[in-house]
């Protein structure tokens, strides 16, 4: 079977490619033979992300998307090399690190030239004073965890694809991890970084403490998701590595009891770097094995950094919980969910039952987080054929939450997978934003959730489109994401 034999999920606004042989010819005039490919094993390769509906149509041999070309940039001015090509050419350029990502970002869906970063996988420097590590944008997360542990520090950025992310992609869809109580978002990580603009600028925000020297720009490309410029070199915090880890959990009465208690440990000022809180049925698909949390919501935290303040956050945790009817469970549900915390087996093998899956988190402040809670759960069982609805609590702040919920259903007679899938996509953000929450916490908007953009930012999207437009004239980099509607025109069988 060749690649032309596959049918193509988004295969409307195709940039078409007029003199293919000409851009490859100047691609490796620009980077070398080496690191330019549309060999079909490539293409194939790049096809699609990490988004689990992509299993459901591979498994039917249909095609996400189709890039072109496949590169392997070595140097910036490689890549500006390759910017001005596109813009010549107005070739679509749709930067790629290590495909993770769960909402299409990364998704070639009008053809075009894949900016392949895991080249720029240089460790540059330590600056122990400042705690501070620079690294290049290509860096797998895990090796520099490891690389920073090894010198007795930690990055605090644990997302649970810690093995197959990295740095630019970490940046680009502004990322959490799994220990952000503590040690914030990515946004909060980020001091100082390098960018390729669209047309081919190199830009540098030094690190920086604070500052008073005019707005935020830096924070402006946290979160641009490939569109606006291509990370190269970040400086991110760091810190000593913890002294000592307390292991604690607690099992509530209700989602209400658990919610309530977290807070108040907020609002004490301490911070135990992991909080998760687990709803009825997710506590018995994770800890079905815990006694003292048979029918209940299980909370696990972890307390970490020098002895001394780990035995008061301890302690400050332990009577928030009791005061909120918290039953003690141990240390046994924390280690368990250290032991399974990368595991997800389960839910990729999915879509072999012809089941459609996936994971949806989103933002709330602390009013009305638990009625969200329940009005998305309730808005979710009301689609026909859903089998699964549930969902954690796994980042904290002083002033909200970030839900994760996990859905699963069968498409009901005369629904496709994609149909069902946007079906239920669209029922969860509805029911988030009703009530004033955040559509997205952590995975970014890629396709998913362009849609919901206009509702999210209001009259600022305005604004936001106006910039899209200044700095890419002609929409070369990573179009067809955040700014427009993809679903729309995408569709299987
Ligand atoms: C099992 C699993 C668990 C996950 N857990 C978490 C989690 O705990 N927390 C979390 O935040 N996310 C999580 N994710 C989502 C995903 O890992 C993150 O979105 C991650 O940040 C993507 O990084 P990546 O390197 O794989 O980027 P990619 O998927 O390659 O790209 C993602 C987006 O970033 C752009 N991009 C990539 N590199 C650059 C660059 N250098 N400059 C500019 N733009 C760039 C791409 O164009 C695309 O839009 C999970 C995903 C999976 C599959």
């Amino acid at each position: 079977m060749n690649l032309e034999d596959f049918e193509l999920i988004y295969k409307d606004d195709r940039v078409d490619i007029k003199d293919k042989k000409k851009v490859k010819t100047r691609l490796i005039e620009i980077l070398g033979e080496e690191n330019v490919s549309d060999n079909e094993i490539d293409i194939f390769a790049y096809s699609r992300d990490t988004t689990l509906i992509n299993t459901n149509w591979t498994l039917k041999g249909v095609l996400t998307s189709k890039p072109d070309f496949i590169t392997w940039p070595e140097t910036r001015e490689q890549i500006v090399g390759v910017l001005k090509l596109a813009n010549e050419e107005k070739i679509p350029v749709i930067p790629f690190s290590e495909g993770s990502g769960v909402v299409g970002g990364a998704l070639a869906i009008r053809g075009g030239i894949i900016l392949d970063m895991k080249k720029f996988n240089k460790i540059l420097e330590i600056n122990d004073k400042d705690l501070t590590v620079t690294t290049e944008a290509g860096v797998n997360g895990m090796n520099l965890e490891r690389y920073l542990n090894a010198k007795g520090y930690t990055g605090g950025h644990i997302p649970q694809s810690l093995y197959t992310s990295s740095v630019g992609g970490w940046i680009a869809h502004k990322a959490a991890g799994q220990f952000s109580t503590k040690y914030g978002k990515i946004e909060d990580i980020v001091m100082g970084m390098e960018l390729i603009l669209p047309k081919g600028d190199i830009i540098n925000f030094k690190p920086i403490a604070r500052a008073s020297t005019g707005p935020q720009l830096d924070k402006f490309f946290i979160g641009n998701e490939g569109t606006l410029g291509i990370v190269t070199k970040a400086t991110l915090k760091i810190w000593p590595y913890p002294e000592k880890r307390g292991l604690i959990s607690y099992a509530f009465p209700t989602i209400e009891d658990s919610l309530e208690a977290t807070r108040h440990i907020l609002r004490q000022q301490i911070f135990p770097a992991v909080m998760r809180i687990y709803d009825a049925d997710e506590t018995e698909r994770h800890f079905g094995h815990i006694e003292n949390a048979k029918g209940k919501v299980m909370v696990v935290f972890v307390c970490e950094g020098i002895e001394k303040l780990v035995d008061l956050e301890e302690e400050i945790t332990r009577e928030t919980c009791e005061k909120y009817r918290g039953v003690d469970c141990g240390e046994e549900p924390v280690e368990h969910w250290f032991e399974t915390r990368f595991k997800v087996t389960d839910t990729s093998s999915t879509p072999t039952f012809k089941l459609v899956f996936d994971t949806i988190e989103v933002g709330f402040l602390w009013e009305g987080a638990a009625d969200m809670y329940h009005s998305v759960i309730e808005s979710t069982k009301k689609v026909k054929g859903i089998i699964l609805i549930t969902a954690h609590v796994s980042h904290f702040y002083p002033n909200g939450v970030g839900f994760y919920f996990t859905f699963a259903g069968i498409p009901t007679e005369g629904k496709s997978d994609f149909e069902y899938y946007k079906e239920v996509w669209n029922t969860i953000v509805k029911a988030v934003e009703d009530v004033g929450g955040s559509f997205g916490h952590h995975h970014g908007v890629g396709i998913n959730r362009s849609k919901w953009m206009p509702v999210e930012w209001g009259k600022s999207f305005e604004t936001l489109k106006v910039i899209k437009k200044l700095l890419d004239p002609n929409n070369i980099l990573n179009p067809g994401k955040v700014y427009e509607d993809a679903w729309e025109k995408g569709g299987d069988k």
